[in-house]
């Protein structure tokens, strides 16, 4: 059987007595595999994942992390299990990026405990993994959106979390670094165990590297599986109202998802 990483049971959110963002979603992510989260602008995605990482609380329904209720775990404790990385904030850019990435060793530290061997061990492997070491005495704010976006990725993976959470990691990104941060992701999944819950817009990537898909639409659940289930000409035709073709890459063994003009 596989386990899961987070469940959702019949979750409920609405922002200030507004209308319910998330309507009664209900979704099981797997543990050790790449969940992708897609849907088109405000159909809930990064609402989803505030949720799941305890930024914003459920109006009704339950949360579920390796089987515990997600209410129950200590703040610490929710660190060492999920790390996530939301879009750039703000706040974290007067500091150095060696120090942003150190940022993800707090939740292994006592109070006032220095940084260990270990603890600079793997801000290191983490800024070599997302080839940002050179960028490591320089402020967040010196660095270009993709730059800035592969530190916070960084910091993410010196907290050595069992759930990766990402919203729109590679947006900002060139070509050459999407695709290396995504193979990145894939390693992690298979060869660290860990679970990656990972919010994409472009269809190709999601259809290639991810194992599973969710497919919001308004708030709603549309669709859940494998990419091939999720990703259809109808499904997609459905829910962002555009046509699609699917189109088979012998060559490459895949997929290519080209809007139908
Ligand atoms: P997505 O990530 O799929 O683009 P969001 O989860 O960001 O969607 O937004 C879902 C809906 O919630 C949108 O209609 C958006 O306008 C609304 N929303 C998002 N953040 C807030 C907020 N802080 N206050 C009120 N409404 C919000």
């Amino acid at each position: 059987m596989v386990e899961n990483s987070y469940s959702v049971e019949n979750l409920k959110f609405k922002y200030d007595n507004g209308k319910n963002i998330l309507d009664n979603l209900s979704l099981n992510f797997k543990k050790g595999k790449i969940t992708g989260i897609i849907g088109p602008n405000g159909s809930g995605k990064t609402t989803l994942i505030k949720n799941l990482s305890r930024i914003l609380n459920p109006n009704s329904g339950k949360l579920y992390l390796f089987g515990k209720e997600l209410s129950k775990y200590k703040q610490k404790e929710l660190a060492l299990n999920t790390g996530v990385v939301f879009q750039e904030r703000e706040s974290e850019f007067q500091f150095a990026v060696f120090d942003i990435v150190m940022m993800g060793r707090y939740p292994y530290k006592k109070k006032f405990e220095l940084e260990s061997a270990e603890d600079y061990a793997v801000v290191v492997d983490a800024l070599e993994k997302t080839n940002t070491y050179h960028y490591r005495n320089r402020y967040l704010d010196e660095l270009s959106g993709g730059e800035k976006q592969r530190v916070l990725i960084a910091r993410a993976l010196a907290q050595e979390p069992k759930v990766l959470i990402l919203d729109e990691p590679i947006s900002h990104l060139d070509l050459h670094y999407q695709v290396e941060i995504l193979r990145m992701i894939q390693d992690l999944a298979k060869m660290k165990e860990m679970s990656i819950i990972i919010i994409l817009h472009d269809l190709n990537f999601a259809y290639k590297f991810c194992d599973q898909l969710i497919l919001l639409n308004n708030g709603n659940l549309y669709k859940e599986g494998i990419p091939e289930e999720v990703i259809t000409r109808e499904n997609i035709n459905k829910v962002y109202n555009v046509d699609i073709e699917i189109i088979k890459d012998n060559k490459n063994n895949g997929y290519h998802i080209i809007p139908a003009y």
